[in-house]
């Protein structure tokens, strides 16, 4: 079967089609960076790239760009408390992205990270073309916004139709202060306001035959459409983003760009990824289930990395997954099993050409691969194949030849989900051993001083030491 994914535009799970054979569009939706990315972000940034490697893993040429949002309500708020320029509080939390995104081994795959404010010039020019085409107008404001009722096509994607958007808006939409012509209608470009300080731009819009300086900023919307074309050109076979994107984000970047790039459908299939739970619940800092990557690593180190992954990977991107804590050192489990299975292999294959031994789970994986990404039936398959090869070695019925194409199946699941099976597991150095014990002794005999100070010597080593009530709990960074 030939890969097949859910299109959230037509609600139906379609074979995949790229526009051009030779070339796949992929865009996801990036970050806000305004604070550490917490981890249901991480998991859609996950699904996305493990939705590329399998692409590229069938034989595609993919070109994949992730946006970085770097002007926006949220940022300007929080720069502004900070004390900060946009470029240094922006560049600062972009970085602890990027960093995540290494740690993950997200980036790879990615080709572009654009950033917002390096396309504001396209921006205009793409507002200026929806200006002129009747798409868009300047609101007594000074804002400039997109006239929904211009739009046939708007609420496709939604599956909401521009009345309803009337009568029965979502909050979100009422809590616009601006002065619109229609509740729908949705802000291209920002008026400048003072809370907005000195970020601002000031470009020349032609407003019915008048030149006008309009000073403002890009709205969230336009900056996706924006950075995806100039990259990707104007049509994209594959557009990403969580669920709370659809509506209004999604659907608003639809509005913008056909009615700018003359096209229809701009995106071919919108994959959509369900909210990551936490304990059974939305994730809130109210709540206090609120994780981001960062904490994830602090508590475990950063090689926890993979098994979130896994744990993501052991889910269907289009169902809730459940995070606890349990869940993730139970993933971290399975892998280190994974790992030594695969390392037992290694070594039984030698140099031996595979057999076929493996090619009916292989067969499996492809097709739930190509079944929307049917993720835990390929893993299904994955163990099943570890079991039966574990069985076989055991009774002597496993040749160096099977073992090879066990292992090639566990290397392809490995470069698909990247699960760093190839990583050697580290141990403690005899010295680091050492100091691991003195703290022990030093946390026995109540030494707090002693203890910290040691605690920050392994640290420096990167070595993680945590206080747990079964004694200290070793990691790595
Ligand atoms: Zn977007």
């Amino acid at each position: 079967m030939p890969l097949q994914l859910y299109n959230s535009l037509s609600r139906r799970v379609e074979p995949f089609q790229p526009v051009d054979p030779k070339r796949v569009a992929v865009y996801a939706c990036g970050p806000t960076v305004y604070n550490h990315v917490h981890i249901g972000n991480w998991s859609l940034f996950t699904v996305a790239d493990v939705l590329v490697r399998w692409l590229r893993e069938s034989g595609y040429t993919v070109v994949y760009v992730q946006n970085i949002t770097d002007v926006e309500d949220k940022i300007i708020r929080d720069s502004r408390a900070a004390g900060e320029d946009l470029a240094t509080f922006t560049s600062r939390w972009a970085g602890a992205f990027l960093e995540g995104m290494e740690d993950l081994d997200n980036r790879r795959q990615v080709d572009h990270f654009p950033r917002a404010t390096d396309h504001v010039d396209g921006m205009v020019t793409m507002i200026q073309t929806l200006l002129d085409r009747g798409h868009a107008y300047l609101a007594e404001d000074g804002s400039i916004y997109y006239r929904v009722s211009s739009f046939e096509h708007y609420g496709e994607l939604a599956n909401i139709k521009r009345e309803d958007l009337r009568a029965g808006a979502s909050g979100r939409i009422k809590a616009d202060e601006y002065d619109k012509e229609d509740i729908g209608d949705f802000a291209l470009w920002k008026g400048w306001v003072e809370e907005d300080g000195d970020v601002v731009w000031e470009p020349e819009f032609t407003i019915e035959g008048t030149a006008r300086v309009v000073k403002g900023r890009p709205g969230w919307h336009i900056e996706c459409s924006v950075m995806s074309s100039e990259i990707l050109g104007p049509r994209i076979d594959i557009h990403l983003g969580g669920e709370d994107l659809l509506f209004p984000h999604h659907q608003n970047e639809i509005a913008q760009s056909e009615a700018a790039f003359g096209v229809h459908p701009w995106v071919t299939t919108w994959m959509h990824h369900k909210h990551l739970l936490v304990d059974g619940t939305k994730m809130s800092k109210s709540k206090g289930n609120f994780h981001t990557l960062k904490d994830l690593e602090d508590r475990y180190g950063k090689g926890i990395a993979s098994a979130f992954r896994y744990l993501i990977a052991s889910g269907h991107y289009r169902n809730s997954l459940d995070f606890s804590f349990n869940g993730l050192e139970a993933a971290d489990r399975t892998l280190r099993n994974l790992r030594t299975a695969r390392e037992q292999l290694a070594e039984q294959a030698g140099d031996a050409a595979p057999s076929e031994y493996a090619a009916a789970y292989e067969a499996r994986f492809v097709e739930a691969m190509n079944d929307d990404l049917n993720s835990p039936e390929a893993f299904g398959a994955l163990h099943e194949l570890r079991r039966a090869a574990r069985g076989d070695a055991a009774h002597d019925k496993l040749s160096a030849a099977d073992a090879a194409s066990a292992l090639a199946l566990i290397d392809k699941a490995d470069r698909v989900f990247g699960l760093a099976l190839q990583r050697e597991e580290r141990a403690l150095t005899p010295e680091q051993q050492a100091l691991v014990d003195a703290r022990a002794q030093a946390r026995a005999d109540k030494q707090w001083a002693e203890s910290d100070r040691l605690r920050d010597v392994l640290a420096a080593e990167g070595v993680l030491v945590q206080d747990t009530p079964d004694g200290q709990d070793v990691s790595f960074a």
